[in-house]
């Protein structure tokens, strides 16, 4: 699908772009979208395009925040479809947890095509089309879910979230998992777990360590939550960014 070699020192980077542009063309992603995406590799870049310890510990934490959970959901909006369709249909599997597109740019005809998008991917139910549930606090189109997906969620990972919308969701009391590589973003920093890393590697990190965790305790899953600290997480992205030490 794309011509650049594994050798080439940023080949994942490229690739990433490429995603996102094949996903403007499907009419998945929106421009704005791209804009997002520009952003993102700024940090990623400083962050030296790995994932951190750190980071790591969120995505462990992360996991067992699902696995915990009453009712997960994954919320998806045209980045995080063109970026990791798979991988996300394999996260909610790995956790039980239900997909629902989300956007902030929301038309009808986005919404369908990256519903399809996800079951061309293995998605069995897409949840968000109902839209016949609403977060407090938002205007009309900003404020749609699903009652019986992210309205009813107690646990809701959002990658690449608006920060209006983060901290609307974490005012309803729901516990928010979000994946933003900026650490000083309102997203980052209103999560109960910040998830400093990019979404094409935080996302099989996180069904990595869900799978680790299947058989683990509730007693275990708990420990983990609690010990998970959000501001050393965000403190220790912000460090690695300053240090330079790519
Ligand atoms: P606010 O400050 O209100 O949170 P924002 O200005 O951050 O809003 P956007 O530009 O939509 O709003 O934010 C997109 C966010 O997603 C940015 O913080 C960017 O770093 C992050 N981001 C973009 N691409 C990726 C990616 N591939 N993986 C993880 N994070 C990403
Ligand atoms: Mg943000």
């Amino acid at each position: 699908e794309i011509d650049v070699p594994e050798s080439h020192p940023r080949y994942e980077s490229l690739l990433t772009r490429h995603r996102i542009e094949h996903g403007v063309d499907l009419g998945i992603t929106s421009r704005q979208g791209l804009i997002a995406q520009g952003r993102g590799e700024a940090y990623d870049y400083l962050l030296g395009e790995r994932t951190t310890e750190s980071a790591d510990r969120a995505e462990r934490a992360a996991a067992a925040h699902l696995l915990r959970a009453d009712h997960p959901v994954l919320s998806v909006n045209g980045n995080a479809a063109a970026l990791v369709p798979g991988e996300l249909v394999e996260l909610a599997a790995a956790t039980g947890a239900d997909l629902e597109v989300n956007l902030f740019n929301r038309t009808a005809e986005r919404m369908e095509r990256i519903a399809d998008h996800l079951r061309e991917h293995g998605a069995e139910e897409v949840k968000g089309l109902d839209a016949d549930g609403r977060i407090p606090g938002l205007d009309h189109e900003r404020a749609k879910v699903d009652a019986d997906g992210i309205g009813d969620a107690d646990v809701v990972l959002v990658p690449l979230e608006d920060g209006d919308r983060a901290e609307a969701l974490a005012a309803m009391g729901k516990t928010e998992l979000v994946i933003d590589l900026n650490p000083l973003s309102r997203s980052a920093q209103t999560a109960t777990v910040p998830i400093v890393d990019n979404i094409i590697r935080a996302v099989p990190g996180i069904t990595e360590h869900a799978r680790a965790l299947t058989d683990a305790s509730r007693e275990e899953l708990e420990r983990i939550t609690e010990e998970f600290d959000r501001e050393a997480a965000l403190s220790a992205a912000e460090d690695a960014i300053r240090s330079g030490d790519l």
